[in-house]
């Protein structure tokens, strides 16, 4: 993928500039050797680095190409699936360890940002809106489970509170996290990878891992060198294609679409998100929207199973966010871009080991700005040999999709449609 652009997104547009940074030629070697230079990668990354590992990181294309660059920027605490279906999944220690790291990853990116000043417009706020009481009941009952486990940054909003913080009549309530926030997603990966070379490490761009050579010492090959390490972190999510085929086999990627309006008038913006938070609505198939620094809408939402590129992303989007700000309808649309997702069947996400000496993490299911920041950390005191933070994740069971490569975007598209239509009407 020489020279891969990033997508034509309005963070592309709004980047930090960056350096070049070179293709990988000839051998090296490392203690760590990472594939990905996402945020799971750059996470992973400065937790080593941070213990005073050696770490070369292989990146296809560029800091942030992939999801890490181009999401709705909304940092979401806890996981996709929440620690009620953990809780029926592990042993009781393990779920109340993974409970209580729900909210840790909001505040590993609070941290590195304060402490490594990382530039990337990090604002406070989110709110989960509820369209009906359904939903406000689940969200209630979630209240109370995260309380259980001290995340205590919780306000339930009835239908007046919410229209008091977002600037529509479409939600009956909500549910307000002061430890929620959003964040200008490119610059804090490329923040990142500044602080990943201001502490030793290297990052080579353009340089797609092509074989990872299984053994004692495991050697990670690319197309004009290779990396011979003590350890291999996979970290390419929902790029990474079947480089590891026992990854691909158990997660399937998917493409979201999110649109960037014109900047908008101050007055407009206050009448939309008065406190500047950001907003997910609480359906199967979500919307998520909040401002940029410079007043844009940021918009997104829809759910393309298999990560095929939609022709007319505007075309997609642009209805959903009428419905919600019916005075948006005609704004000016600057950017429309898509981004890929690694979803797996449970929709919780995958920690583990393949052999002694290969580690990964994937499948954060559409909410992984928080989760990458978190296993970033848990791999880093796995590698160090502090395992057992890392050994309740990998206690979560994995499993295939079912159908094979070929019939497991019709299955999964069938049960996201059923799942769209109790939203719909409300059963
Ligand atoms: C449009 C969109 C909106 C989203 N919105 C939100 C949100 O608002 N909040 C939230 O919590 N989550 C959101 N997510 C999910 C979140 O962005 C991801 O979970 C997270 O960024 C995944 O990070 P990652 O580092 O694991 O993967 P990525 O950021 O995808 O990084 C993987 C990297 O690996 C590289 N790579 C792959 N294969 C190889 C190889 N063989 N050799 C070398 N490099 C390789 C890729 O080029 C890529 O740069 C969104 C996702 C998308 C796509």
């Amino acid at each position: 993928m020489p020279n891969t652009p990033y997508p034509s997104s309005y963070y592309a547009a709004s980047a930090h500039p960056a350096p070049q940074r070179p293709v990988l030629e000839g051998e090296r070697i490392a203690d760590v050797c990472i594939i990905g230079a996402g945020y799971t990668g750059l996470s992973t990354a400065i937790a080593l680095l941070e213990r005073g590992y050696s770490v070369v990181i292989l990146e296809a294309a560029k800091v942030g190409f992939g999801a890490s660059g181009r999401n709705g920027g909304q940092i979401v605490n806890s996981y996709s699936r929440d620690i009620d279906v953990i809780e029926q999944t592990l042993p009781a220690k393990e779920a109340h360890l993974i409970g209580q790291m729900a909210f840790e990853g909001g505040r590993i990116i609070r941290e590195r940002v304060a402490r490594y000043g990382i530039q990337c417009d990090l604002k406070d706020g989110g709110v989960f809106a509820a369209f009906n009481a359904k939903q406000m009941h689940h969200l209630e009952a979630q209240q109370t489970l995260w309380a259980r486990y001290g995340h205590q940054e919780l306000e339930m909003l009835d239908k007046a509170a919410i229209e008091q913080v977002v600037g529509t009549h479409r939600y009956t309530g909500g549910m307000l996290d002061r430890s929620g926030g959003h964040i200008h997603p490119l610059n804090l990966a490329l923040g990142e990878a500044d602080v990943v070379e201001s502490l030793g490490g290297t990052i080579h761009e353009h340089t797609p891992a092509i074989r990872v050579e299984r053994g004692a010492k495991p050697v990670v090959h690319t197309n004009q060198g290779c990396v011979k390490a003590t350890y291999v972190v996979v970290a390419g999510n929902a790029y990474l294609g079947n480089l590891i085929p026992e990854l691909a086999a158990k997660s399937m990627p998917c493409g979201t679409q999110v649109i960037a309006t014109e900047p908008l008038s101050e007055e407009m913006a206050k009448r939309l998100l008065p406190q500047d938070y950001c907003v997910e609505d609480c359906n199967y198939l979500l919307d998520y929207y909040r401002l940029s620094a410079d007043r844009r809408l940021i918009y997104g939402g829809g759910v393309i199973y298999g990560a095929r590129d939609p022709a007319d992303v505007e075309k997609i989007i642009r209805p959903k966010l009428a419905k919600t700000f019916p005075e948006l309808a005609n704004v000016k649309i600057d950017y429309a871009w898509t981004g890929n997702f690694l979803l797996t069947l449970s929709r919780l996400p995958q920690l583990g080991r393949l052999g002694n000496n290969i580690y990964y993490s994937q499948g954060c299911s559409g909410h992984g700005v928080t989760f990458t920041h978190l296993a970033g950390k848990v791999l880093g005191e796995a590698l160090a040999g502090q395992a057992e933070r890392f050994d309740a994740f990998a206690q979560l069971p994995h499993y295939p999709f079912p159908g094979g490569r070929l019939f497991r975007i019709p299955f999964t598209a069938m049960g996201a449609w059923y799942y769209d239509i109790r939203d719909k009407f409300n059963v």
